[in-house]
């Protein structure tokens, strides 16, 4: 906890964000503190100007008048320095820390498992770093200067009514005196906690609107209403919960506060005027009562500034907080294991249960994929196959016993390294914003030659005719939008290029046309050819022509074989087998009848 909280400090902020600048922050805190007493002196001469020419009696001394008007002038001059260095000094410093905390943030999120984006909302994850890297930017460019000045002003200032009067400089500091004893109220109570649950509010509805916004196309379609997006009406009725909550319990000190604050300005001219009824010299009397009417709304303004910054710091600590919850995720690490003599994939006793779940979704798993062999994965919706495939390319880290390609224990690989070993084609297949080129190629560097290639055997020459032969239009621009199916050939050419030895194939469930399902067939078909596949397979022709099937029930491997060696053994292969044939004869009928 302690150290957590050591985290979000200005000082702990620079020292691990300000590389090379951390110098700024001392000469930040310097300048900002001369621009505080720089501030208060010309008051000072104001004062004994002021005072002189009331008691001149016509007799005024030119040269000290001229000195008290230099001091006020040199004093302003050199205030207005202090303080353009202050900033300038806070403003490079901000930057260097926004920067990078931005690049901490992104290299962060390269280090962490693939899979942890499955779970997570990416735009969340963005918005996390960019917006509370451009709120610490903001408190400490703009509001970090004023720290050092907000506290000695108040501190001079204080000095400064003590030493003149002491009756009326009472009078001026009670106000303050109140205003702390109802700052310590808000402070004592709950308003941490209430602060942080507004701010979480304030964050749902943000995220939710978003979602909402996006849905609004469902929205209009089935003429829903905002109630029925149920989790953006909550998210709006608990930030209006929230911020009641939080007006209505400190609106009586805050209130409070305020009127202490304002009071001695109010109070001094008829305490000044009942002072006068004594023996007390008249003009001395006024000349203070007008100084402390000024001090007094110079000391109201510091003690805002005060409360504001202290309001900010605030704001930037939980922004800084936020931010640690990406740094503080555990990374994917690389870790050095002994190889062992086996080609392919070996499964060593694996056994994996997602964050936040109680059941494992593969249970320990041992298995060796050999080269060449082609297999096929089927089991119940929920058996783990997906997971299996998840876990080879190392979108998760294993709970329990290891996998190996190529005799490497998966963790022991660079993730480029890794993924460089094989090709994935997944049901969903998602497209960059970008060209043909640039989602075939994926930034590797081929030759035209080659990508050529990788569209035919792909067949996804329509699609390049399409876009007048120029494999550099942008998806998308000029009606060149994809189907699901021609998104999926696309990532077929993907995996024709790379080559691989292995490839692991979540075959589409449903295909959106006949076409594309035949052109499909045949480039997965062409693509299997001489590569340890691995396949989670939906058609009755890749499951009956594997060499090997595998059989998953609850995460575990029941049984492995041929198509008719599991025929004849397994009754749970039979069911399924079964349920894939009807589902056929369901498709084929359906088809017939919507024909
Ligand atoms: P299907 O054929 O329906 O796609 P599957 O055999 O591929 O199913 P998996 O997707 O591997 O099964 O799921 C195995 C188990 O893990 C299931 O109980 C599922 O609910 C759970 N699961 C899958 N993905 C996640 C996830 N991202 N977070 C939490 N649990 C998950």
């Amino acid at each position: 906890m302690n150290k957590k909280e050591k985290n979000n400090t200005i000082k702990a902020v620079v020292n691990k964000f300000a590389s090379g600048k951390k110098y700024l922050y001392y000469l930040t805190f310097l300048m900002s503190a001369i621009s505080g007493i720089t501030q208060i002196i010309p008051f000072y001469f104001l004062y004994k100007l002021i005072r002189e020419i009331v008691f001149s009696d016509g007799g005024l001394d030119k040269s000290l008048l001229i000195n008290y008007v230099l001091m006020i002038f040199v004093s302003q001059i050199a205030g207005v320095i202090c303080n353009f260095v202050a900033l300038l000094a806070s403003h490079i410093l901000a930057f260097r820390v926004e920067k990078n905390m931005r690049k901490e943030g992104v290299r962060q999120l390269v280090k962490l498992p693939i899979g942890f984006f499955q779970n997570e909302d990416t735009g969340r994850l963005r918005r996390i770093i960019d917006d509370n890297a451009s709120k610490t930017h903001t408190f400490l460019a703009h509001n970090f200067p004023d720290i050092t000045s907000a506290f000695i002003i108040p501190i001079l200032l204080i000095a400064l009514i003590i030493v003149v009067d002491f009756r009326l400089g009472l009078v001026s500091i009670l106000g303050i005196i109140l205003s702390f004893f109802f700052m310590g109220k808000i402070m004592n109570s709950d308003m941490k906690e209430k602060m942080a649950e507004y701010g979480k509010a304030g964050e749902d509805l943000n995220i939710n609107g978003v979602e909402y916004i996006r849905g609004i196309p469902i929205v209009k379609v089935f003429n829903q209403s905002v109630e029925s997006f149920q989790k953006f009406y909550h998210a709006i009725m608990n930030y209006d919960e929230k911020a009641r909550d939080l007006v209505f319990k400190f609106k009586k000190p805050m209130l409070l506060n305020s009127v202490s604050l304002n009071a001695p300005v109010i109070l001094l001219g008829p305490i000044c005027l009942l002072i006068l009824r004594g023996d007390q010299n008249p003009r001395e009397l006024i000349v203070k009562c007008a100084f402390y009417i000024m001090i007094s709304f110079l000391l109201l303004n510091a003690f805002m500034k005060v409360s504001a910054i202290n309001e900010s710091k605030r704001k930037f600590e939980i922004s800084v907080e936020k931010l640690y919850e990406i740094l503080n995720l555990k990374p994917m690490e690389i870790i050095e294991t002994e190889s062992i003599d086996k080609a392919g994939i070996f499964f060593n006793n694996v056994s994996f249960t997602y964050p936040g779940r109680e059941t494992r979704a593969v249970d320990s798993v041992d298995f060796h994929f050999k080269h060449g062999r082609n297999y096929a994965l089927v089991g119940g919706s929920g058996s783990g196959k997906s997971t299996l495939i998840k876990l080879i390319a190392r979108l998760y880290d294993v709970d329990e016993g290891e996998i190996y390609i190529e005799g490497m224990d998966v963790r022991s690989y660079e993730t480029e390294k890794l993924l460089s070993e094989m090709a994935i084609v997944f049901q969903e297949t998602s497209l960059l914003k970008g060209s043909l080129k640039d989602n075939i190629t994926m930034g590797g560097n081929y030759s035209d030659e080659q990508i050529m290639k990788a569209i035919d055997d792909a067949q996804c020459r329509d699609i390049l005719e399409r876009m007048d032969g120029d494999w550099n239009t942008l998806i998308g621009t000029k009606g060149t939008f994809v189907s699901g199916g021609e998104a999926q050939r696309i990532a077929l050419a993907r995996a024709f290029l790379k080559d691989s030895k292995i490839l692991l194939l979540d075959e589409a469930s449903a295909y959106a046309d006949t076409e594309n399902e035949a052109l499909i067939r045949d480039s997965i078909e062409k693509l299997k050819k001489d590569k340890l596949t691995i396949s989670i397979a939906h058609r009755i022709n890749s499951i009956i022509g594997a060499d090997e099937i595998i059989v998953l029930d609850r995460g575990r491997i029941i049984d492995s074989g041929t198509h008719e060696e599991l025929l004849e053994r397994n009754e749970e292969y039979k069911k399924l087998f079964s349920e894939y044939e009807s589902s056929i004869e369901w498709k084929i009928d359906t088809g017939g009848r919507d024909a």
